[in-house]
């Protein structure tokens, strides 16, 4: 048996004592306070604090050993913090010496190596999870044929894992999750062992199944787009701590550290001074240009800063593009500068540029149409999409 096998295991031995599961079941929420953990040298919680309001998709975000699943396994009870605690609604979960079993925390968990038992079937190992429910057989069979049906595999119910495709076997293993109707679905990278088209698929499948199910997630990837793309809320993990938390909106348009700003998606830096307020903004000034940008606390006048910049805050003009009348806007040369196209990629819906100034080199800078190798052009910055943050080398 892998540990992700005994792990489903433990936690679907469920006995909610509830016979009866209510139809329209909904989630509650989740708060977690002070959680520590360390093996050996390694801190992998430094003490964290999350709570998830009843029914909302949290994503916990971060690189890999920040601790992601450390945390989700203690939610789950497969593991156990050092310190902290956990409440369930109303129900302490865990705190001190008490520590409810995996089993009886009433919540389900999908893996990313989707953890099925190989010599049942799908509809075996759907029921599976019912089995310490004691419906009439009846009544389980047709809740799992119900729920196959929602993941669009009721024709696969008697195939076994290996006659199934990878896809399909991260979708029996979310109807096995689904069907026991629990308060908290938890989620392990679960598309990370997916195809591109197929992650997207099962991602929207995820996302609207969980959220009709009412139940509260937690959900964790290393992945920004899938982050991006699924949570209500996302919480940023760096070496054990809570980095950020926010809405997608909030982490994209407000990072709350460079480290944020940089793993949810850079074009590239410039370094710069703060000069002042402009125009609502902050100027910084890079080489010969005054760029506008969005200031982070600690940037005052004179302030050494790296200017951060967001893909979607960059595009590609004529370099003559003035002279020929096609821009004339206000503070027209602010945001504009001279630059060269490095490297051209296509991406379906349009080109990815590199393109090099002489402030620095700029990646993912898009445009519906490619621009050759080697071509003038001039940069425009946005400045909603540039973040000043104070000089990482400049800060005591
Ligand atoms: P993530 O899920 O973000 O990749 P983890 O929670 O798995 O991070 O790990 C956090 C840190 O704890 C990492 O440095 C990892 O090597 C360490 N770690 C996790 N589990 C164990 C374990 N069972 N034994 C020793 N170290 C562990």
């Amino acid at each position: 048996m892998t540990a992700t096998q005994n792990a489903t295991a433990s936690i679907e031995r469920a006995d909610h004592g509830d016979r009866s599961a209510p139809a329209a079941p909904s989630g509650h929420d989740v708060v977690v306070r002070g959680a520590r953990k360390r093996y050996g040298a390694v801190e992998a919680l430094a003490g964290i604090d999350l709570e998830i309001e009843a029914g909302r998709f949290m994503v916990l975000l971060g690189p890999s050993g920040s601790g992601k699943s450390t945390l989700l396994r203690g939610i789950a009870g497969i593991e156990r913090f050092d310190a902290g605690s956990i409440r369930f609604g109303r129900a302490t979960i865990s705190e001190g010496h008490k520590s409810v079993p995996a089993e009886r925390r009433n919540l389900a968990m999908v893996f990313q190596d989707y953890a099925l038992w190989p010599h049942m079937t799908v509809l075996q190992n759907v029921g599976y999870a019912l089995r310490r429910r004691h419906l009439p057989a009846g009544v389980a069979r047709s809740r799992v044929l119900e729920t196959l049906e929602r993941v669009g595999l009721d024709s696969k119910a008697d195939s076994y894992p290996h006659e199934l495709s990878g896809g399909q076997q991260q979708r029996v293993a979310l109807a096995r999750a689904l069907v026991g109707r629990p308060a908290l679905l938890l989620f392990d990278e679960p598309l990370s062992n997916l195809d591109a088209d197929l992650r997207e698929r099962l991602r929207v499948e995820i996302s609207t199944l969980t959220r009709e199910s009412g139940a509260t997630a937690l959900y964790i990837t290393h992945d920004q787009a899938e982050a991006f793309a699924i949570a209500d809320e996302i919480g940023v993990l760096r070496a054990g701590k809570l980095e950020q938390r926010g809405t997608p909106e909030e982490i994209f348009g407000h990072p709350a550290s460079p480290f944020v700003a940089r793993f949810t998606g850079l074009a590239g830096s410039f370094s710069g001074i703060a000069i002042g307020d402009r125009d609502g903004y902050w100027a910084v000034r890079v080489g010969d240009h005054e760029l506008r940008c969005k200031a982070a606390t600690g940037v005052n006048a004179a302030t050494f800063v790296d200017l951060l910049i967001r893909p979607t805050a960059t595009s590609l003009e004529f370099a003559d593009a003035r002279y020929r009348g096609v821009s004339r806007l206000a503070n027209d040369a602010v945001d504009l500068i001279p630059a060269t196209v490095v490297d051209v990629a296509y991406r379906g819906r349009g080109y990815d540029h590199v393109v090099e100034c002489v402030y620095g080199r700029l990646t993912s800078v898009f445009d519906v149409s490619a621009w050759a190798r080697g071509t003038s052009c001039l940069l425009r910055l946005d400045p909603d999409g540039c973040l000043a943050f104070p000089n990482s080398a400049t800060i005591s």
